[in-house]
């Protein structure tokens, strides 16, 4: 391909709607565009670098057994009623009618559209497994659509479902697919890892989220110093019997008598304990949480966050948010701020591990500018619910050796799941066993956000200049830029050395276009090529030729008749990929 034939509008500016390294270089080199809010059109270098991800993807899936498929967009009320997500999935699902007032969804996974298929069109053990999968644009209509593709509305994404006779069977699948993912990432040249999560809406039990390391990430992963453990920090378990946090907060033989203390205008962690001049680990936050049946409090230490997946994994509710003001108010009889579980009637009290060991704490007292003092969990409030709700942070204990946690950033590019019989029970997927016995069929399913996987490759691969595409998954390997196009003999040159490149399997784009040198370069640094092989002066008059490696910064001088093989080295992946056929087509 010729860059003057096609549609590469790099920009100088940064657009200022981009907040993230990746959304401003995929605007900025011409990459996306976009339609409306998290909602992107691919220009054609966008389209290849998506492509090329599909490939790798596709390629792995097939492997192990995969069968693509496609399944609707759109999808009807009823199997999301039959599942019981209609309600569940709130205003991230984008809901719509037709002429008839039926109502339908725009898909935003694919559980049940699948799971109705299979339960028609698989009866006997004998059918089984089957591995399904598609690569297929999915909606969900986001709280927070932000971060161009990272995090939009309509995205795409890798579905896979696999069907099995049993457990053992589903911990195969998961397996295999766990190594898929394994692959593809290694393939599509990302840091990443494999970490513990919480499986959330969708259910099961097992699962793991791949884990893109990046500053940008909106996920926290906690690690460990010594041993393999890792895993998304909603889902990291506190280690609650650690002498140095108990010695903290006393011994129980101390409790002293509760008292009410003025605390004037003091309403946050940080002004309650300057005020009272305590630590915020003698505080109790008391938090007041609105569920779709009640309302609750939540009690964990001054100095801890609380983990809302775990508070909502305990409640069992379908819905779970912080309780606005009025609530607050009419539930604790004071504004926000002063809440606390001492005569806290007719409300449920959510105790953390943690406070449930505190002696003396401080809490609010449920009165405008007044705390009490000397509270002490079980005495001056019930502990019938303690649970472990907090946020695990970096510095504390490994759940599984009691090593070190550390923590990095991460953008969640996949996630596997083993569902087991949630969604075949509820949409009624049965096969008969061998001995004609009808059992449920056991489920798992497998996402990757392959428009997310090219915002992750850019946010872990860029420098000043622009992006530095992983060659696997680059719009192009290779730029042929002829310094000075207007130079009939440099022109040619360069179109000779393009087409030897191209005949070789090598995806090549050429630079033909009438602009200075100094242009064509900064827009090649900018969209990322691996490599740029540059004729000029010096290949006339020495048949030498400038390749210039993106990653590395380096320029090596190659003889002409070496380009092809030099080039080969660094591009390696086009013959055996056959990604974009369409490219070597002149
Ligand atoms: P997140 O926690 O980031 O909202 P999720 O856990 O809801 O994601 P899954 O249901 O596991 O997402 O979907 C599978 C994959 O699809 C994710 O691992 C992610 O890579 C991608 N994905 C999910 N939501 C989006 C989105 N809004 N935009 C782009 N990609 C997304
Ligand atoms: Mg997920």
């Amino acid at each position: 391909m010729r860059v003057s034939e096609m549609l590469i509008p790099t920009l100088r500016e940064t657009p200022a709607e981009a907040e993230i390294i990746s959304h401003k270089l995929l605007l900025r080199a011409g990459f996306i565009r976009k339609t409306a809010t998290g909602i992107y059109t691919y220009l054609p270098l966008g389209l290849r670098v998506i492509k090329k991800i599909m490939a790798i993807v596709r390629q792995e899936m097939n492997q192990q057994g995969g069968q693509e498929i496609l399944m609707p967009i759109m999808q009807p009320a009823e199997l999301w009623l039959e599942s019981g997500r209609w309600h569940v999935y709130g205003p991230e699902l984008m809901r719509l009618k037709d002429r008839h007032q039926r109502d339908f969804c725009l898909g935003p996974t694919h559980e049940e559209v699948i799971t109705s298929l299979i339960s028609s069109e698989i009866k006997s053990y004998k059918q089984l497994p089957q591995l399904l999968y598609q690569i297929a644009n999915k909606y969900r209509d986001e709280q927070r659509p932000r971060f161009g593709l990272m995090r939009g509305r309509e995205f795409i994404m890798k579905d896979l479902y696999s069907f099995d006779v049993d457990q053992e069977a589903l911990n195969q699948s998961y397996q295999k697919m766990y190594q898929a993912y394994m692959n593809i990432f290694n393939r599509c040249g990302l840091d990443f890892r494999a970490v513990e999560a919480d499986p959330g809406a969708i259910g099961g039990d097992a699962t793991h989220e791949f884990m893109v390391l990046a500053e940008s990430g909106e996920a926290t992963v906690l690690y460990c110093a010594v041993c393999d453990y890792a895993a998304n920090s909603e889902k990291v378990p506190a280690v609650t019997e650690v002498g140095r946090q108990k010695s903290e907060v006393g011994r129980k033989e101390d409790q002293l008598k509760i008292t009410e203390v003025a605390t004037p205008g003091a309403h946050t962690v940080e002004q309650v304990t300057k005020c009272l001049d305590v630590k915020p680990a003698l505080l109790i936050k008391t938090l007041i949480y609105k569920t779709d049946q009640e309302v609750i409090a939540a009690l964990v230490r001054g100095d801890r966050e609380l983990n809302e997946i775990k508070l909502y994994n305990i409640l069992k509710c379908l819905t779970l948010e912080l309780a606005d003001a009025a609530t607050v108010r009419q539930v604790t009889a004071a504004p926000v701020g002063y809440a606390g579980p001492v005569n806290l009637q007719n409300m449920r009290l959510v105790v953390d591990e943690e406070v449930a060991e505190m002696v003396n704490a401080v809490t609010g007292a449920n009165k405008k500018d007044t705390h009490l003092i000397n509270v002490n969990p079980g005495r001056d409030f019930p502990v019938d619910s303690v649970a472990d709700i907090r946020v695990v942070t970096a510095g504390e204990y490994c759940p599984k050796c009691a090593g070190e946690l550390l923590q990095a950033k991460g953008i969640e590019v996949g996630q596997v799941f083993k569902l087991g019989d949630k969604y075949s029970k509820l949409l009624k997927a049965t096969f008969l066993d061998q001995q004609g016995k009808a059992k449920p069929l056991m489920m798992g399913c497998y996402g990757i956000g392959v428009s997310r996987t090219m915002a992750a490759a850019v946010e872990q691969n860029h420098d000043q200049n622009g992006i530095i595409w992983p060659v696997n998954i680059a719009p192009f390997e290779v730029v042929v830029i002829p310094v000075n196009a207007k130079d009939d003999q440099q022109f040619k040159l360069a179109t000779d050395i393009y087409h030897q490149l191209i005949d070789n399997g090598i995806e090549t784009i050429m630079d033909d276009r009438l602009e200075r040198a100094g242009v064509k370069f900064k827009d090649a640094d900018l969209i990322g090529y691996p490599l740029r092989v540059v004729i000029g002066k010096k290949t006339i008059a020495e048949q030498l030729v400038e390749v210039h490696n993106r990653r590395t910064s380096t320029t090596e001088n190659i003889a002409m008749d070496d380009v092809v093989s030099v080039v080969s080295k660094v591009s390696n992946v086009a013959a055996t990929l056959q990604v974009c056929p369409e490219t070597n087509n002149e």
